[in-house]
């Protein structure tokens, strides 16, 4: 991991910069505190660079128990650094709140129970999220109990502009979308891009993988924790261009970069 990525954190560690709001009129007491003379909080220093040195570890999708190990922590004080982030994380992606627009890739995939196989049988205890992605944009996850059309068009109405231009496979619950913009279905049973009209949806795969790719890394993710950990790989994937550690940073400690 280069240096760059976790150098917006050196000042905060030196004690210099307040971690709270960002102010350099930060002062040194002699119990090891970070004191702002702006927001007029204090943080432990040794805290705050256990703190940071965490979410590193969560930068890098270090599962809890190996990096407590690696920096000789209770699990239970990574854990809690983990969960909290993640809670932020998932409550940022769902107040971004973007409306997708333009080109729009929509697919479903389904993640984790043991049977392979999807839309049938083999979709039995696994966690059914349906995709939408802007092509050279963002994308928009979403749990869902079903993929009936009732379902779909619900997401599709609330997340995308209306006559936008729709790229799917051929699956019947995407049937009333004609109604509300413009629809492309791709036949990939056979090849990811549809041989007669080169439509795709090669995007919205991508994501997938890059997701699965993700969740394997933490092995073993409960349905009832899936949709936070879900929204969390949405929102790296959204900010893959910025630097995810930075916006972690900010939102861990609520620090706002003017
Ligand atoms: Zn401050």
């Amino acid at each position: 991991m280069s240096y760059s990525q976790f150098s917006c954190a050196a000042n905060f560690l030196r004690g210099r910069k307040c971690i709270f709001c960002g102010s350099f009129k930060v002062n040194r007491t002699a119990r090891g505190y970070a004191k702002c003379r702006k927001c007029q909080r204090q943080k432990s220093l040794a805290q705050l660079r256990r703190e940071i040195e965490i979410l590193k570890g969560f930068y890098q999708q270090v599962p809890a128990y190996r990096l407590a190990t690696d920096l000789n922590l209770d699990v239970k004080s990574v854990t809690r650094v983990y969960q909290k982030l993640r809670t932020l994380l998932y409550h940022t992606a769902e107040l971004e709140g973007t409306v997708l627009s333009g080109q729009i890739e929509m697919d479903e995939a389904y993640f984790g129970g043991r049977r392979k196989g999807k839309r049938g049988r083999g979709a039995a205890g696994k966690s059914i999220v349906f995709g939408l992605l802007e092509r050279d944009g963002r994308v928009y996850t979403k749990v869902v109990p079903d993929v009936s059309a009732e379902q779909l068009m619900q997401h599709i109405k609330a997340k995308t502009r209306k006559g936008s231009v729709y790229f799917t496979d051929s699956f019947r619950g995407y049937q009333s979308l004609k109604r509300y913009g413009k629809h492309h279905t791709v036949n990939h049973s056979k090849s990811m891009v549809d041989k007669k009209t080169k439509n795709h949806i090669n995007g919205i795969e991508g994501f997938w993988s890059y997701a699965k790719h993700i969740l394997y890394n933490y092995r073993g993710v409960s349905k009832y924790h899936f949709p936070m950990y879900l929204k969390e790989i949405e929102f790296r994937f959204n900010h893959r261009k910025d630097n995810p550690f930075k916006l972690f940073l900010n939102l861990f400690f609520g620090y706002d970069s003017p």
